[in-house]
């Protein structure tokens, strides 16, 4: 009997990185891996598993990757943090080619499951103007004004994701994931997000003993963090279970960026000078995950505490550190 194939896209990021790993540590199928970059840049990659390099804005390119597979978890995009999508938004935008493209290779493979990896930038931005925030229910993507761009682009392609399941019967979930942190993804070089980015300015602070932080807005801005475990657990509960409309995928343990700092300070044994620059790309003022649905439907919500999951992040990107410092070439 052939096993079932899963592909996973964008496989070469954070999130996809981990989710090949899981598949692969549960067995019982086949794993192909698919991005854009060449996989020695990957953040993880594995010999066992069948690794593609393949430009999926290419319709030909979507047809290749989706053929023979039993599921599909399309996570590829052009994205990254706040100074990433605040400043290029038609490389944001342009995923959609890559979401129009596979969906379309998956209708016609006939492939059995299709996942898409939405955004919290998918909901209404006056929603989020105060940092004193109500958390946000998926009601709440309506009426639309998401993030300008990045936020668009995922509220359209979720939009096309429930008309190929409507018309052509397609079997397809989608997921709204907020913030997700975690070790194995981007933390310097213009794509990081905040986790990241802080972890790795406390380190730099740490080991070259200036002692100074710059944070991008006034630290005020609330936000959740959801760390990679959950986000790997909640991907599994969302394809297998009934719920057929976008759904919250995010952890509902809100901090302000100053309290991210804190946690990371304490990592480090330190205090820094913090300096605000109101200037910078911060987003919106406040957001947070409402997570009835996801508690109703499928019994469960991400978990894991800030403070455990930042540890490993934190460790993890000081390994990466010491190790860029000392010469090796590793991936950003
Ligand atoms: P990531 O940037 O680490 O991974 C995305 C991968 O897609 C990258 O490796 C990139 O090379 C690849 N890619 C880009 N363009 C491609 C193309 N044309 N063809 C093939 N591959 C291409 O991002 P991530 O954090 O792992 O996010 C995965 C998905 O989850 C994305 O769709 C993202 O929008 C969504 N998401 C992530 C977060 C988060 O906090 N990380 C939050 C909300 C939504």
């Amino acid at each position: 009997m052939t096993l079932p194939l899963i592909v996973v896209t964008g496989a070469g990021g954070f999130i996809g990185g981990h989710l090949v790993a899981e598949f692969r540590r549960r067995g019982g199928c086949r794993v192909r891996a698919v991005d854009i970059r060449e996989p020695h840049d990957w953040y993880q990659r594995f010999p066992d598993v069948e690794n593609l390099q393949l430009d999926l804005r290419l319709r030909e390119a979507c047809r290749q990757a989706c053929e023979g597979a039993t599921d599909v978890y399309q996570l590829a995009a052009d994205m990254g943090g706040m100074g990433f999508i605040e400043t290029h938004k038609v490389e944001c935008m342009l995923s959609v080619l890559i979401n129009t493209h596979m969906l379309m290779a998956a209708q016609e493979h006939r492939v059995k499951r299709f996942f898409y990896s939405s955004s919290a930038c998918a909901y209404n931005v006056e929603l989020q103007r105060s940092a004193k925030v109500t958390p946000l229910k998926e009601s709440d993507a309506y009426p639309a004004m998401p993030e300008d761009g990045y936020g668009w682009e995922k509220l359209f392609s979720e939009r096309m994701c429930r008309h190929f399941a409507e018309d052509f019967g397609m079997y397809v979930r989608v997921a709204r994931f907020h913030n997700v942190y975690g070790p194995f993804g981007t933390w310097d070089g213009g794509r990081e997000k905040a986790p990241a980015a802080i972890c790795r300015k406390v380190i730099e602070a740490k080991e070259t003993g200036r002692h100074e932080i710059d944070i991008w807005g006034d630290g005020q801005q609330t936000r959740s963090f959801m760390y990679i475990d959950d986000c790997i657990r909640g991907i599994q509960l969302i394809m297998e279970g009934a719920v057929d409309e976008p759904i919250n995928l995010g952890s509902s343990e809100i901090v302000t960026i100053n309290q991210l700092v804190s946690i990371a300070e304490r990592f480090a044994d330190l205090r820094l000078e913090r300096r605000y620059d109101l200037s910078a790309p911060k987003g919106v003022n406040g957001r947070n995950s409402d997570n009835t649905l996801i508690r109703a439907k499928l019994g469960w919500e991400p978990s894991i505490p800030l403070e455990r999951g930042l540890r490993e992040t934190y460790d993890w990107i000081l390994g990466r550190y010491r190790a860029r410092r000392a010469g090796e070439r590793v991936t950003v």
